[in-house]
């Protein structure tokens, strides 16, 4: 592995924002949550315009190589080749998706449409995030029962009462026998090793449960979380990483400006925000085939140090 793609990064670095300039955020968390996805990194190629992902991470580096070298240039003069560089991959990537949901500059959409886009745009992608379940619906008063077989690059909760990633409980009414609530299951045949989850109407109430979780075989680390803020009509997505090497934390948000740096202590998420959720898995295989997949079900998992998980290897 060279130099380029060596993804440890000393934690003391800096990482620079993208401002948030005509209601961006929804694109801006969108970059952060891609450019911070430690098994893209792996992935994607050195040359920045083989592929719009390719462009947003690459360049993303070389912003973060700037910022934190050692070059005679004044801070503000860094700073502004710095955002016109993120600027120039903003732009970019707004194009593209201006041709995929007709959104204009000063009219905001969401991350899930600006993530599935950019993600389904690039196939080599396919074989480390799409994943294939089955999506059961089921009525617990008239046994209602519907099954959907999916292959999904996002798998998507509707309103739900809790958040449980084999299955919970939704607000969708019973086409049968009108019971209010129907239980979701997914029943995974594939594992990938990026997991994303998009809630439409956030991920119930309470605390996140499963920072980290192992389901089937596998074990998977909560790496990325967008959150929606919704104030009276106006809504704002901010984004929380995690550096998977050193499991420090940082919150990008586009009204903040200045470089930001990783810290210690899970963030206080209120899953009643959260727009998307992204694990990766912490082993270093492509997709792998779920077993036992009538007997599903997740259990919260202590990562072990994080300086002995194997994600280098691929
Ligand atoms: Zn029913």
């Amino acid at each position: 592995m060279d130099s380029e793609n060596n993804p440890t990064i000393p934690m003391e670095k800096w990482f620079p924002m993208w401002k948030n300039e005509f209601n961006s955020c929804w694109l801006d968390s969108t970059m952060v949550l891609l450019s911070h996805n430690r098994t893209l990194w792996y992935r994607i190629r050195k040359d920045p315009d083989s592929s719009l992902m390719a462009n947003i991470i690459c360049k993303y580096k070389i912003a973060i190589r700037f910022l934190n070298s050692s070059s005679s240039s004044h801070q503000d003069a860094k700073m502004i080749k710095i955002q016109h560089l993120l600027v120039s991959v903003r732009k970019k990537v707004s194009d593209y998706l201006k041709t995929k949901l007709s959104c204009i500059e000063d009219k905001p959409s969401s991350p899930f449409c600006a993530l599935l886009n950019i993600i389904s745009k690039d196939k080599e992608f396919e074989d480390i995030i799409n994943v294939k379940f089955d999506k059961v619906l089921r009525c617990a008063k008239c046994h209602f029962t519907k099954i959907e077989e999916m292959e999904e690059t996002i798998l998507t909760f509707p309103k739900i009462t809790y958040f449980n990633p084999c299955g919970s409980v939704t607000l969708i009414e019973c086409p049968a026998c009108k019971n209010p609530y129907l239980e979701l299951r997914f029943l995974y045949k594939t594992l990938p090793r990026v997991l994303i989850y998009h809630f439409e109407q956030g991920a119930g109430g309470g605390l996140l449960r499963c920072t980290d979780m192992k389901m089937s075989t596998r074990a998977y680390i909560l790496t990325g979380i967008i959150e929606c803020v919704k104030d009276g009509n106006s809504v704002h997505y901010t984004t929380t990483v995690r550096f998977i090497d050193t499991d420090l934390w940082l919150n990008f948000d586009g009204l903040r400006t200045k470089p930001e740096t990783f810290h210690e202590g899970v963030p206080h998420l209120n899953v009643e925000h959260a727009h998307i959720l992204v694990y990766e898995a912490v082993d270093p295989s492509y997709t792998v085939t779920c077993e036992s997949y009538h007997e599903q079900n997740f259990t919260e998992f202590n990562p072990m140090p994080v300086s002995t998980l194997d994600i280098s290897a691929e």
